[in-house]
């Protein structure tokens, strides 16, 4: 038992629940690690995908709560199955043993107790691959500070800028500052550091564009230019998706648009990256055909050419055919 599920304060939620005696904080997440699928993933990133695929663990609950989740099985807590570390570190390794290229853990900061412990015997166990931290960049300063101490690559969120707006879309007025103060410590616990043209430690931000929202990127992007530049990379993704309840729905919440992002705000996009000077990083195509959600309920959440998955809640027994 991990003393620090008793009064949980992980994440900046701050919730104070005991989660060892059932209590849910904002997350909906007790004291037990609830992983939903485990998968060589072949969409992120380049220097994260390349060879294998990125390892990504994808779990249940989260300390966002953003109206438009393309994972939102899993923010909502609806999908996942109970493992407890030793399972988890049998997943690590299984995970090394099929080729993927690292470890990589989507929203995980409420389970991070039970991870480290998971690493630990993993590692005891002859595990080597680099860990991966992927987030919203909704975290504390203190919890950053701890993940220092075993993660390579930093992959966080900047949302967006605006407290009111930040209020309404994600149920926390506070991200911006949060993730700002989160993001300049992760830069400077994981400078960017390259080997053989491999990337084996840095900080990778990721801006998600919004539809309709375009001042808020430009914005974002002036951010990154004054405080990253040559200390992180910059992602810029234009996979937004309508949620599926909204399709053929003009909806709108706090400026956002339920719509794919306009082949001109992308130039303006493009033009404000060329204005700035930022050169070093990744951005996605747009690409109007593809819109397509994952379904964590199917063994095998997304497009087979993205995901090989390895282990599944929705797996007898957890692990796919490989082993
Ligand atoms: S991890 Fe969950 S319970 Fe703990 S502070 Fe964050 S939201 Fe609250």
């Amino acid at each position: 038992m991990k003393d620090e599920y008793r009064r949980c304060l992980l994440c900046p939620r701050r919730c104070g629940v005991d989660r060892s005696a059932g209590e849910l904080g904002f997350c909906r997440q007790d004291d037990r690690i609830r992983l939903a699928c485990a998968t060589r993933h072949f969409g992120e990133e380049p220097p994260l995908t390349e060879g294998g695929g990125s390892g990504t663990l994808f779990f249940s609950g989260c300390t966002l709560r953003c109206g438009f989740c393309q994972n939102v099985q899993l923010s909502r807590s609806e999908v996942g199955a109970i493992v407890d570390e030793n399972d988890l570190a049998e997943i690590f390794l299984e995970m090394e043993a099929r080729g993927a290229r690292n470890l990589n853990f989507v929203s995980a900061t409420p389970f991070l107790p039970g991870i480290e412990g998971a690493l630990e015997k993993a590692r005891h166990q002859g595990l080597s691959l680099p860990v991966v931290w992927n987030g919203s960049g909704y975290e504390t300063v203190e919890t950053v500070r701890r993940l220092a101490g075993f993660v390579d690559i930093f992959l966080p969120d900047l949302k967006l800028l605006d407290p009111p707006r930040s209020g309404r879309l994600f149920a926390a007025r506070d991200y911006p500052r949060v993730a700002v103060a989160a993001i300049r410590v992760m830069v400077d616990a994981a400078p960017l550091r390259w080997e053989e043209g491999e990337l084996k430690g840095g900080t990778i931000v990721r801006h998600l564009v919004l539809p309709g929202l375009i001042e808020e990127s430009l914005r974002v992007l002036e951010w990154c230019a004054e405080n990253l530049r040559d200390r992180a990379l910059l992602s810029l993704m234009l996979q937004f998706s309508v949620p599926p309840e909204s399709r053929g729905r003009s909806g709108r919440k706090a400026g956002l648009e339920y719509r794919q992002v306009r082949s001109d705000e992308y130039d303006r996009l493009l033009r404000q990256l060329d204005d700035l000077g930022i050169e070093e990083g990744f951005i996605q195509e747009a690409d109007d055909e593809e819109e397509w959600w994952p379904n964590f309920e199917d063994p095998n959440p997304f497009p087979a050419q993205y995901s090989k998955v390895v282990w599944s809640c929705n797996v007898p027994g957890g692990f796919t055919e490989g082993r």
